[in-house]
């Protein structure tokens, strides 16, 4: 997970106070001094498994801002060669919506809020246990492990 969500507070700046570092996602080039000075800095959307929004329509998209040509083709290319992994996208989907019930939700809801299939919700979460940290077991406890399973 990565705080990818804009921040509401945002918008009660001036725009002209606005300071940002913005370097190229390639080759870490820093470019806001001549940011709309010529046509080479580009923005574009490249397919991320791993990248969720507050908008799910933004879900599977990483926005990316390379200083040229150059490097957009070599950023396609690297993300080209990563797999796309659509249970890590529905992975990402249900946590998002999991995150917004403090309270736990229940799986009708989480089909409602994710758009994705019972099978779909079934294929994330199985995907997110795969990803769980080893050794680390069901529960809290910094004992966990140390019993010797005779809870089971
Ligand atoms: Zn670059």
């Amino acid at each position: 997970m990565e705080p990818d969500l804009p921040d509401d507070e945002f918008a009660d700046e001036d725009d002209d106070d606005f300071v940002g570092l913005i370097d190229c996602d390639e080759c870490g080039k820093i470019m806001e001094p001549d940011l709309f000075d010529g046509d080479d800095p580009l923005l574009a959307a490249l397919p991320d498994s791993s990248a969720i929004y507050e908008d799910p329509t933004n879900d599977g998209k990483r926005l990316v801002m390379l200083c040229s040509p150059e490097c957009l083709e070599k950023i396609q290319e690297r993300f080209g060669r990563q797999p796309f992994v659509r249970e890590e996208l529905w992975a990402g989907k249900i946590v998002r919506s999991v995150m917004k019930h403090p309270q736990g939700v229940s799986p009708r809801v989480l089909e409602q809020e994710t758009g994705l299939s019972p099978a779909q919700i079934l294929a994330g979460f199985a995907w997110v246990e795969r990803m769980r940290p080893a050794g680390r077991g069901k529960g809290p406890g910094p004992q966990a492990g140390g019993a010797g399973g005779a809870s089971r």
